[in-house]
């Protein structure tokens, strides 16, 4: 069995994975290139700079009882062709399993899902524009994965939320609302601000974006709509 590529470990988390106090776990490698990645030394491929997986398992088992809840998030780990068996031992010690997505790999997806309580979707712009989607993600033909991706979490059964990060360098006031539109049917869908460096190199979120009269645009179409900052 392939290694898991563990990048890095958050043991303990009341905000990753909803309902539960979770470990998040951090995979190495991810195949897009998002302009406001905040974890871009995770994107190549390797073996990762975190705990091995044996050493990461000993732990989460001593953790059992604390912990009820384990998070795997990246880079991508949908990729990692370790984590099908590493989830099935940790269902196995009794954790619920939660998983942080770009959707840009459905097959491997399908193949998860079974095992999963709780999946958290990034979607990255509306489906339906394909040319910002590409833009935000560095990569052609981008939206094609996703939308297979949410196809296949509305038939699963399990329970998911969509995400997306916004700002104002790459999302005017009309693409926010057209994204909030496009997944107004989905169960929960939630928009955190990206936060770019300042001229100091200082990360900062957006200032006055989105407007309170553009949240309350936004509102009207999807009542309660969250906005994590
Ligand atoms: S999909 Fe996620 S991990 Fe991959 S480049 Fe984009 S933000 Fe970074």
């Amino acid at each position: 069995m392939s290694q898991l590529a563990v990048a890095g470990l958050q043991p303990f988390s009341s905000v990753d994975f909803p309902g539960r106090l979770a470990a998040v776990v951090f995979l190495q490698g991810c195949p897009w290139r998002c302009g406001y990645c905040h974890n871009p030394g995770l994107q190549p491929r390797g073996r990762g700079e975190g705990p091995r997986w044996p050493e990461l398992r000993d732990w989460l088992a001593r953790r059992l009882g604390r912990l009820d809840g384990v998070v795997f998030s990246g880079g991508e780990p949908t990729l990692d062709p370790a984590l099908p068996a590493v989830l099935d031992e940790l269902r196995a010690m009794g954790y619920a399993l939660g998983l942080h997505t770009a959707g840009l790999a459905p097959r491997c997806l399908g193949g998860l899902l079974p095992r999963l309580d709780w999946v958290g979707l990034d979607i990255k712009a509306a489906l339906g524009d394909a040319s910002l989607h590409d833009r935000i993600t560095g990569r052609r033909a981008s939206t094609r994965a996703v939308r297979d991706s949410l196809a296949l979490l509305r038939a699963s059964g399990v329970d998911f939320e969509c995400r997306s990060t916004v700002h104002p360098a790459w999302f005017s006031d009309a693409d926010l609302l057209r994204l909030v539109r496009e997944l107004a049917g989905v169960p929960r869908h939630v928009l955190q601000l990206a936060r770019l460096p300042d001229a100091s190199g200082s990360l900062r979120a957006p200032v006055a974006w989105p407007s309170p009269a553009l949240l309350a645009e936004a509102r009207a179409i999807r009542p309660g709509l969250l906005l994590r900052t």
